[in-house]
């Protein structure tokens, strides 16, 4: 049987059944450049409902310990690297890795800590002016980090856009495999609740949560609830509550199917050749005003 003639399947770590856990891992308070107290911060997220929370101040390590006694919140530590170039998240880390201004190097330095990963920050916003915060290059050629900002909050207020899902399919369609976050990147009060990730635990600890995310158990949303993604062979099936538009994409950023809808499921061709070059399927899920839920890609393998 030639490669052409193997059938394929999809491949995605979500579970049908686990519910799901709502968290920022994107986050400043007074600690950097954000407006508020830490304590305030932490009781704002807490009131809306979030599972989890990561405070990210700008080459600062918060320790949580200190917050722990004053929240149910799962609080997880992270650092954004900020000085010396474009801004990465490390997330969980063990100790602060130094901004070197050769972000390959911080990638390595991360990988150092294994409990902890990496993300690329805001890649739309245009900073410095008026070129991109990462250029396609510069994404193309680093390796190590989990994951790139497909949304950030904070970037609707300032140059660029808040949306990165185009430098996401870039990367994907070139054969690197990284998820996609949303994050609120909040400075101030009305930076909260503008975008979070829907992580599926089991559990609420920090170990369950960190271990979805390095799967990709995950999706990133700006108001839109998935219920439940199922993925079997070469069917991929989503639920929402509130979408009113689901889109298919795949390679390159090629809508494959486009329906209005509250659930959708999208089949692959049966033609072992066209599927494999479709590469991955992720699903956008639409609803009211500027609302959207981003699955993580679903491998076609
Ligand atoms: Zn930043
Ligand atoms: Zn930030």
């Amino acid at each position: 049987m030639s490669q052409d003639e193997i059938p394929v399947k999809l491949v995605s770590s979500y579970e049908k059944d686990l519910h799901w856990l709502r968290g920022n891992l994107h986050t400043h308070t007074t600690m950097s450049d954000g407006a508020r107290e830490p304590e305030t911060v932490i009781k704002d997220y807490e009131a809306r409902e979030y599972d989890f929370l990561s405070l990210s101040d700008h080459d600062v390590l918060v320790n949580p310990d200190a917050y722990r006694s004053i929240t149910k919140m799962t609080l997880i530590p992270g650092v954004e690297i900020t000085a010396n170039g474009p801004h990465i998240l490390h997330v969980n880390p063990q100790s602060i890795v130094s901004p070197h201004e050769d972000r390959q190097k911080v990638l390595d330095e991360v990988g150092l800590q294994p409990e902890s990963f990496a993300v690329l920050n805001h890649p739309n916003w245009l900073a410095p002016l008026p070129d991109l915060h990462f250029s396609d290059d510069h994404m193309r050629r680093l390796t190590g980090h989990l994951g790139i900002e497909i949304y950030n909050g904070v970037i609707e207020r300032l140059s660029g856009s808040a949306v990165a899902t185009d430098r996401w399919d870039r990367l994907l369609s070139n054969g690197l495999r990284v998820w996609g976050f949303g994050h609120d990147d909040s400075h101030t009060a009305e930076d909260v609740g503008l975008s979070w990730v829907m992580v599926q635990g089991p559990d609420s600890d920090a170990d369950s949560i960190l271990s979805a995310l390095r799967a990709g158990r995950f999706y990133s949303s700006t108001g839109v609830d998935i219920t439940s993604i199922q993925v079997k062979e070469n069917r991929v099936a989503v639920y929402t509550s509130n979408a009113t538009r689901i889109r298919f994409i795949t390679k390159w950023g090629v809508i494959q199917k486009s329906i209005e809808s509250q659930a959708a499921d999208y089949i692959l061709p049966d033609d072992p050749k066209q599927a494999r070059a479709l590469k991955y399927i992720r699903i956008e899920c639409y609803g009211g005003g500027c609302d959207v839920a981003w699955t993580q890609p679903i491998w076609i393998e």
